[in-house]
This record gives structure tokens, C-alpha cells and sequence, in this order.
């Protein structure tokens, strides 16, 4: 274990990426208290390569372009290593020299990085959502047996997992997620087969990647929360509840037996449930964020979704309740559908028929096996991209 002082030596994966770019800002604000040994991005080597020279890791991984001599070298100028592809991510997920795994993968590339963290001993911030959504079960389980902690960096788990510091799990009665509600969540859904790419892209808070923004116009990215916080806080699927609150104000709520209900606020900075999952149980002030002004006028508004409106959120209650493989089917199938919406190949409302018709033609695996679970994802893709020609 580390003491106090020293400082904690950490990986990431997924470094180019909005959550990633954030991690770095954090991380280069409280410079003094880590060291990066690992970065890891997709396609995007130049960033990268500003990355790796502010910061200096040993070793960088790129997974979404061909080795490449000519990058290779630009790396090696700063004395780092390239490692190319999942094999690289492996790698890197698998070193002992690391204390802290922030997990920033977009896509089901992030569930094996994860079990290899936890198996050599280090602590996950994770932001890849499909490390629970496909394996909750076998993650969690991973994670106990390590005896390491599994931090959220979504801003509605940091805001339970902060609720939650100090309580007792007997005091919990339901877990309350807010969602934004998306674009569409007041429009006629009648018009929903209208839906341009760049309507949905249009997220009213959060500035994001461009399949999570189009998971939050479905709604689906609450569904895929509501899975996650079900393995994170071990509570039952009837008792974590969606609100849409559009002022993205409230983060999310615990509501407790004696009937106190707790709630963390704060500006959508994600920079915050960033910094809480890398100085918990500390808090650290940065004078990067901004503070949210309370004696401004704002409103407290909830809502509740409406199910029939916004299909994915039942699909995933659903898929929780059926569980085993249901999940990863979900995931693989939403994942797939999202893509064919971006490439004008579906329309909007066909994401959640997609998405059903895929969890209904599959024969669910109860207790699956890792190996089982990918078989999942990679049945749910093949069977989008089929029925959607
Ligand atoms: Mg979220």
C-alpha cells in the first residue's frame, strides 16, 4: 500500500478523449501527487504525443491505428515505448508498477483491461461504461477477491458514491439517478422518425463523445447507468429510480430509510467526479472549477421519463431483471444501432426497436463466463448489422 507522501502512480486508458482530457487537466493541477506511467489513445497520436510530452509516461499505447515506425519514433525521441492494438492495452493494463487504473475507454475494448487491472492489484477509476454493463457480476466480484475499490467517475454514480461515504448499507432505501432528458424528451414522439443526426448531437449541458450524446437523446445512457449502479452499490433494480431533472444541477440522490434524501450538486464539470475518484476519501481544492453560484436564481425541477416515450429505459431495466448475457446484448445492440443512426442507415426511434428485437432472439446464458459475454457482444453486432441491410 502507498503511504501519504508518496505519489501515486497511475494509468490511462482512453487519454484523448473528453473524459481523458479533463483526467490530464486534473492530474497536471495536482502534479506533485502523481506520476503517469501509461497513456493509451485510439487514433488521435498527435494529441497523444503532446500528452506524453507534458507528462512523460513510460509507455504509450495506440489501439486504433497500424504500427507505425515513423510514430514509434516521435515517441522514442521522448525516450517512451508505443505498444500497438488490444494486445498493447492488455499489456499495459497488466503492469504491476501502476497504483491507480483510470479506465476512460469508450466501448465493450474496456471490460478485459479492467479484469487485468484487478487481477495485478490496482485501484479503478472507471468511466467505461461497458465494463459493468457487460460484466458487473464478474467485475465486482474480481474487485472483492482483490480486495481493490471500484471508484465511479460518472458524475450521477460519484454523486451516490459521495452520498454514500459514511453510511450503512441497511440505511439505503433507493438510489435516485437524474438524467438531462436529452433533446427530445418534451417533443412529440410522433416526430421522432424526423430526427436529423444533428438534433441528436445536440446535448443541452454536457459536452461529450458522440455516442454517449446520442445515448442521452435516447435516454439509453440512463439505462446503461441505472445497470451500473446496481453492481456498484449492490442495490436491486426496483430500487434505483430515474428522474429527468434538466438543469443538470443535482447529480444524482440516495434516499435513505428515516426518509432523508441526500443530493450532490455541483456545475457539470466532469472534472469534479474526476478529481473526487482520484483524492477519495480526500478533497482537494482546485482553483480550476468553476463554483456554482447559489445565490443566482435557479429551479430544482424533476420530472418523471416517460417509459413509453423513451423505450431504452425499460429495454435496460428489462435486461437487468433477465440478467446473465441480457446486458451485454443490450450494450452490443444499442452500441451498433447508434452507429447505424450516425451512418443515416436507421432512423431515431429504430435505435430501441433494434435494440429489442436483439435481446428478444437471443437465448440468454444465466451465469456467463467472460468468454461467454464477448460471444454476447459480438452475436448482438452481427445480428444489428444484419437486420439493419
Ligand atoms: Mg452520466
Amino acid at each position: 500500500m502507498m503511504t501519504e507522501n508518496s505519489t501515486r502512480r497511475i494509468t490511462l486508458l482512453g487519454s484523448t478523449g473528453s473524459i481523458g482530457t479533463n483526467t490530464l487537466a486534473v492530474l497536471g493541477e495536482f502534479s506533485d501527487k502523481f506520476t503517469v506511467k501509461y497513456l493509451t489513445a485510439h487514433q488521435n497520436w498527435q494529441k497523444l504525443l503532446m500528452q506524453a510530452q507534458a507528462f512523460r509516461p513510460v509507455a504509450v499505447c495506440l489501439t486504433g491505428i497500424a504500427p507505425d515506425l515513423a510514430i514509434e519514433n516521435a515517441f522514442k525521441n521522448l525516450g517512451i515505448d508505443t505498444w500497438w492494438g488490444e494486445a498493447g492495452l492488455i499489456e499495459i493494463a497488466s503492469q504491476t508498477d501502476t497504483d491507480i487504473m483510470i479506465n476512460a475507454l469508450v466501448g465493450a475494448i474496456g471490460l478485459k483491461p479492467t479484469l487485468l487491472a484487478i487481477e495485478t492489484g490496482k485501484n479503478i477509476a472507471l468511466s467505461n461504461k461497458e465494463t459493468l454493463v457487460m460484466a458487473g457480476e464478474l467485475v465486482m466480484q474480481a474487485a472483492q477477491k482483490k480486495g481493490v475499490t471500484v471508484i465511479p467517475i460518472d458524475s450521477e454514480h460519484s454523486a451516490i458514491f459521495q452520498c454514500l461515504t459514511g453510511e450503512k448499507a441497511e440505511s439505503i432505501e433507493r438510489l435516485i439517478l437524474t438524467a438531462s432528458g436529452g433533446p427530445f424528451w418534451k417533443r412529440d414522439p410522433d416526430t421522432f422518425k424526423d430526427i436529423t443526426i444533428a438534433e441528436a448531437l445536440k446535448h443541452p449541458n454536457w459536452n461529450m463523445g458522440r455516442k454517449i450524446t446520442i445515448d442521452s437523446a435516447t435516454l439509453m445512457n440512463k439505462g446503461l447507468e441505472v445497470i451500473e449502479a446496481h453492481w456498484l452499490f449492490n442495490i436491486a433494480p426496483a430500487r434505483i429510480n430515474v428522474l429527468i431533472h434538466p438543469p443538470s444541477i443535482v447529480h444524482s440522490m440516495v434516499e435513505f430509510v428515516d426518509g432523508s434524501i441526500k443530493a450532490q450538486l455541483g456545475v457539470p464539470d466532469m472534472k469534479i467526479p474526476i478529481q473526487y475518484a482520484l483524492s477519495y476519501p480526500a478533497r482537494w481544492k482546485n482553483s480550476q472549477i468553476t463554483r456554482f453560484d447559489l445565490s443566482q436564481h435557479f429551479k430544482l425541477e424533476f420530472y418523471p421519463p416517460d417509459y413509453t416515450k423513451f423505450r431504452t429505459l425499460d429495454l435496460a431495466y428489462a435486461a437487468l431483471e433477465t440478467g446473465g448475457t441480457a446486458s451485454a446484448i443490450l450494450n452490443a445492440a444499442n452500441e451498433a444501432a447508434v452507429q447505424a443512426f450516425l451512418d443515416e442507415k436507421i432512423q431515431f426511434q429504430q435505435i430501441a426497436e433494434t435494440i429489442e428485437s436483439a435481446l428478444n432472439h437471443f437465448s440468454h446464458i444465466k451465469t456467463p463466463e467472460l468468454q461467454d459475454l464477448l460471444q454476447a457482444d459480438q452475436w448482438a453486432r452481427t445480428f444489428v448489422a444484419e437486420s439493419i441491410i
